[in-house]
Parts: structure tokens; sequence; C-alpha cells
């Protein structure tokens, strides 16, 4: 008697091929962008970004796999565009620096959210949480766990962020807000940010850019960057 075909097994298959085979590329490892998000960075130009000192035209460049890199001691870039409330995904990869750069000069760069709250990058593979980590409100929450993966491996940032809440005084009527998940992790559950982090740009009611950070030591990467206004 011939064998039954495992025909619910071959379909569930399919389905997950069919699944990848339309993965949009660069998102294998990241979560694919909903519709109503805007493309800070999809691989084929820099253009929605400057250099934040100046305002000046983007001097990382995008790489043969189409990743954009760090440019060191070029300095950090920012959005043109500038947010108030956001969900900010992004894929990043750390370099594994030679061994005499220590500390802080492994593998750092960073996102800051408005330009004033950094959600620190870092190779941080197998520390223990810090708040000057891999995950960390820099300076001022490390993550409930430490989820970072080994150098040059691709890595997730999924932000969700809310801007303080200011009085038309001028006065700061609730502080900014953030969930941050990296690798699929939550390591930041709603965490209330009483002021800008190390060399954020001051608080305050307007909005503000995403910038990346150039720590001047670290040829960090990144991709597949996009954002929901909300
Ligand atoms: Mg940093």
């Amino acid at each position: 008697m011939p064998t039954p075909t495992p025909l619910i097994p071959l379909l569930a298959l399919l389905a997950l091929l069919a699944t990848c085979s339309t993965a949009p590329s660069g998102s294998r490892d990241g979560q694919a962008a909903p519709s109503a998000a805007a493309f800070l960075f999809d691989g084929s130009s820099t253009d929605a970004w400057v250099m934040a000192r100046d305002g000046s035209p983007c001097r990382w460049e995008i790489d043969a796999e189409g990743a954009m890199v760090v440019n060191v001691g070029a300095g950090s870039i920012r959005t043109r565009e500038a947010f108030s409330d956001f969900l900010l995904h992004l894929e990043f990869a750390v370099p594994n620096n030679p061994p005499e750069f220590t500390g802080q000069a492994r593998g750092n760069s960073g996102v800051y959210l408005q330009g004033r709250y950094e959600v620190q990058i870092h190779d941080s593979h197998g520390l223990p949480p810090s708040d000057n980590l891999c995950g960390a409100i820099y300076s001022k929450a490390a993550p409930r766990v430490n989820a970072a993966r080994p150098a040059e491996e691709w890595q997730t940032y999924l932000i969700d962020f809310t801007a303080p809440r200011w009085g038309e005084d001028g006065v700061k009527l609730a502080n900014a807000r953030v969930s941050v998940w990296h690798n699929g992790i939550h390591i930041h559950d709603d965490f209330e940010i009483d002021g800008t982090t190390g060399g954020g740009a001051p608080e305050g009611p307007s909005p503000g850019p995403i910038l990346l950070q150039d720590h001047g030591d670290s040829r960090v990467r990144f991709r597949n960057i996009w954002i929901v206004p909300r």
C-alpha cells in the first residue's frame, strides 16, 4: 500500500516558501514596513538624511550590500524631516572592532529620537544589561534583558515614541515615553524619559529629527529604516 501523501505539511511548506519569496529585500531579518510607513532608508539613497552638524548633504555611503555605513569622523546624520510621535523601525549591524577598541569604543552608534534621546547601539553581545550598552536609553535605563546579537549580525529595533507634552507657556506637562523591541524582545515598556540624554539637543515643544550617531570609532551599518508618524 503506498504511503499517504503528507498533504498538510506540504501545503504549509509551500505557504512558507511563498511568504519568503515575496518578502521585500533587506527585510529578511526585520519587519516588513506597513503601508502607512515612510522609508527613511531603503537601500537606494541617503537623500532623506543630512549631516547633523550643518545640514549639508549626507556623507555616509551605501555599501555593496545596500547598507548605509557610518562615515567615521565625518559626523552624525539626521533626517531632513522632523517628527513628534512615531513608530520607528531600523536594522543595524555593529562591526567587530579590533581588540584595542574597548568599552564605549566597541561598535558604538545610537538612534537619537527627536535628536534628543539616545537609544544606544553597541557591541554588547553576552554582557549584562547596562544603561550604557546596547538597548539602553543612554544613562537613564538599562534594557530589561540584553537582546544583543554578536558583532556583524543584523539586529532590529522597533521604537514606539511619544514626545513630551507642553503647555502654551512652554512648561513641560508630560515627559517623553518610549517602548523598545530589540530583535523582537520587549526591552523597554513605556519608559518615561525625564530629559535629554548625553549629547542630545535641548528639550522643547518643536518636533525633532531622527539622528544616527557617528561615535568616531565604529563603522556601524544600517538598513531598512522606516517610520510611521502618529
Ligand atoms: Mg552611542
